[in-house]
């Protein structure tokens, strides 16, 4: 903070997450850096007044979004390097991620400028997390894009990558969003849904395509709320199956199952199980 005897101080940056939903997730770090702070950029100032008052922080605010950021970014900066603290947060969650902020966080990077995380909630690691789905690789590719056609290209990509995708979506196009999933990548293509995390109503569904349109055209309540999407990475397939795998493959096969035919010549030729069955399946169509 800034006072006489420190002058000559550099601000720092705090990247402050706060909760998605549950106010009891706001951590203690973060709770003390909004109270010490000397000014808050918040994304809606009237938002965050609420989450403050809540936990009787007093301290002065000013909007940061999307539309002032690349503005206010020097204007933060010549702040810090005159002693202030400031912190960023957002409505919800980790600030950037899907929020205002890069703009302010590039260039502080770029003069120098102190920048420090207070990590929390991230509607995106939140939901992955309980998903069931592989969580070794994944990427974040935030919103679905807002037309049909635009869509249906991004989920063949999210599902291409071979690793799981988290997406988020709007609440108003999620059924819609559903139908394209299904004409890009057909009925049976699997998908993990997470609604209002962290909330009263919060719900997981995994299931095909099909199957959770059903399960939100049933109840229609559970297409409203904080929606996240996640696909799983179609396994790669393998480009040139070796003579001897496939001669192998052609003895196993009528011994056993296809799948654990594969697996025995996976092991065998140190393989991806599950992208040899892939592979084969595919190419029997
Ligand atoms: N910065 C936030 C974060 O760290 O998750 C995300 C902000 S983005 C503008 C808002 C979107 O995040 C929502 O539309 C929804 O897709 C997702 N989201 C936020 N909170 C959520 C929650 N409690 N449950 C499910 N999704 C949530």
């Amino acid at each position: 903070m800034l006072n006489e005897e420190n002058s000559q101080k550099i601000g720092t940056l705090y990247i402050v997450a706060t909760p998605i939903g549950n106010y009891d997730d706001l951590s203690q770090r973060a709770i003390a850096t909004l109270s010490q702070v000397d000014l808050i950029a918040a994304e809606d100032t009237r938002h965050t007044g609420k989450l403050l008052s809540h936990f009787g922080i007093k301290a002065k605010t000013f909007a940061l979004h999307d539309h002032n950021e690349k503005q206010k970014a020097q204007q933060i900066i010549d702040q810090l390097n005159q002693g202030l603290d400031i912190a960023l947060v957002s409505d919800a969650g980790t600030p950037l991620i899907s929020d205002p902020g890069y703009a302010v966080v590039n260039l502080c990077r770029e003069q120098g400028a102190h920048v420090t995380p207070i990590p929390g909630a991230c509607a995106a690691i939140t939901a992955v997390c309980c998903s069931g789905l592989p969580t070794d690789r994944f990427q974040f590719v935030g919103f679905t894009p807002a037309k049909s056609k635009a869509r249906q290209e991004f989920f063949i990509d999210a599902v291409n990558s071979g690793i799981t995708s988290i997406m988020y979506e709007s609440t108003h196009r999620i059924m819609a969003s559903l139908d394209d999933l299904a004409e890009a990548l057909g009925d049976d293509q699997q998908v993990v849904f997470a609604k209002e995390l962290t909330k009263t109503f919060e719900t997981f569904f995994n299931g095909s395509v099909s199957e959770l349109k059903a399960f939100l055209t049933n109840d229609p309540t559970k297409q409203r709320g904080e929606i996240v999407l996640m696909l799983p990475g179609k396994p790669k397939l393998i480009d040139d199956v070796p003579p001897e795998a496939r001669k192998m493959l052609a003895l196993l096969e009528s011994e056993m199952p296809m799948k654990k035919a594969c697996g025995i010549v996976a092991d065998y030729f140190g393989m991806k199980k599950n992208a040899l069955y892939k592979t084969i399946i595919d190419e029997k169509g």
